[in-house]
């Protein structure tokens, strides 16, 4: 399959099923926005999740917040955003991509901005954080929300959008210690792009050049993915040394330096910025997971997407929908399974086998039949379910905890 046709699958097989649709479509859309539907939405939560979970909730040194998308206007005056975060249009033109509006009424409206980064809101709030929680550094904060940035040419599906999705961290550190900290984060993005199923020959690391680099970084990469269109960047991690903090302590005119109470030393710390965009993540999963093959004589398609990403993991059926005792059955190992996670799907349409093909095309892990064996029809099979294993096809018989248990231990 050719790059142009594997992504005019992964857009199309999006809408049919349910992940990604065009934004505002029956409006004819609207270029650069897109809206997940209930699938996609199941999808990236499970990678927001994954991310909060490594990233923030796992570590002893994280802090979640949840800033305002609207911030003072100063607040991207200081960071350099309004008077350079810009690309430049066709005819040579530097245009600035924030998303501008205005905030109040009448006479007393201001312009103020739709944050391009999530980053801002931390850094503003970084003396809240030392004077509501008192972290002792190394310590950082991290957040997920939307960024809107006006994209001159927005392009590649979910890749270039006008309105997308972030998970970042700003961890702030000792100068000295800024390169074990930088290679910390890097590695835990690498542990990360293999637990969502990355294709590990697909991501590339990039060090980004000096001349290409912001004045103040004395260290960037740029994690690269193969997609369909081309080698792009996927993810960012950057050492930002101390620019942002000095810079908005500078403009507001509010100390922003850290009491280091062992030492008695003040100083504004470093920082080191993991960037991860939600949206080319899931459009990187997609690309990693999709699959065509040949099975019982009939091409199909699938998502060998890893369990605890996979939007549904798992479906329940009855082999006959005409039979009241099977379908009693089925739904009470359906609720057996839903303890152990709560999307766990239904379907007695068609017969078995398209049941299976519409469960691989959007990636869910196993299959679970209840037949008549399951009933007691041979007294040795009485409670016993045929698992059926999305990538390979194959299936086994096995007890209805047991089942369970393989579903946990996937999950984990
Ligand atoms: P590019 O060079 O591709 O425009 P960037 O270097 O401007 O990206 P950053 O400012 O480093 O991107 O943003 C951090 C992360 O946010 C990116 O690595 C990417 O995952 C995500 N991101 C940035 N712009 C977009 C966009 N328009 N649509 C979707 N995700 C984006």
């Amino acid at each position: 399959m050719d790059d142009q046709h594997l992504m005019e699958k992964i857009v199309s097989l999006c809408k049919r099923r349910g992940f990604v649709f065009p934004g505002s479509e029956i409006y004819g859309g609207l270029a650069g926005t897109y809206d997940y539907g209930p699938l996609g939405v199941l999808l990236q939560e499970n990678v927001k999740q994954l991310w909060y979970r490594r990233f923030v909730n796992e570590r002893d040194d994280m802090y979640p917040i949840d800033a305002a998308i609207i911030m003072n206007p100063h607040a991207w005056e200081a960071s350099g955003h309004v008077a350079g975060f810009a690309d430049p249009t066709d005819d040579g033109k530097m245009f600035n991509v924030m998303f501008k509006t205005s905030v109040g009424a009448g006479e007393e409206a201001t312009v103020a901005y739709l944050r391009p980064e999530t980053a801002g809101g931390m850094f503003v709030n970084f003396k809240n954080v030392v004077d509501s929680m008192h972290p002792k550094l190394p310590f950082g904060l991290g957040q997920v929300g939307k960024a809107f940035r006006n994209e001159i040419a927005p392009r590649d599906f979910i890749f270039r959008q006008r309105e997308f999705k972030q998970m970042e961290v700003e961890y702030f550190v000792r100068p000295a210690a800024w390169e074990s900290s930088f290679e910390e984060w890097r590695l835990l993005m690498h542990r990360f792009a293999e637990e969502v199923g990355l294709s590990p020959s697909a991501l590339h690391e990039l060090d980004v050049p000096e001349n290409d680099r912001a004045h103040y970084s004395q260290r960037t990469i740029d994690f690269e993915f193969d997609y369909p269109f081309g080698r792009k960047e996927l993810w960012g991690l950057a050492y930002r040394g101390d620019f942002d903090l000095s810079a908005h302590a500078k403009a507001s005119q509010v100390d922003l330096s850290y009491l280091d109470e062992e030492t008695g030393e003040r100083f504004i710390p470093h920082v080191i910025e993991p960037s991860l965009g939600v949206d080319r993540t899931v459009l990187a999963i997609l690309a990693s997971a999709y699959r065509e093959d040949d099975m019982g004589g009939e091409t199909r398609t699938y998502l060998a997407l890893a369990p605890k990403i996979a939007p549904i993991k798992a479906m329940v059926s009855p082999l006959l929908k005409n039979k009241p005792e099977l379908v009693a059955k089925a739904k009470e190992v359906r609720t057996a399974l839903q303890k152990v996670h709560p999307w766990i799907a239904w379907d007695d349409n068609g017969n078995i086998g398209k049941r299976y093909r519409r469960q691989d095309e959007i990636g869910t892990p196993f299959c679970v039949t209840v037949d008549f064996d399951t009933l007691g029809e041979h007294p040795e099979l009485a409670d016993t379910v045929t698992l059926r294993h999305r990538d390979t096809g194959e299936q086994e018989r096995l007890s209805i905890e047991e089942v369970a248990a393989r579903l946990r231990a996937a999950l984990e």
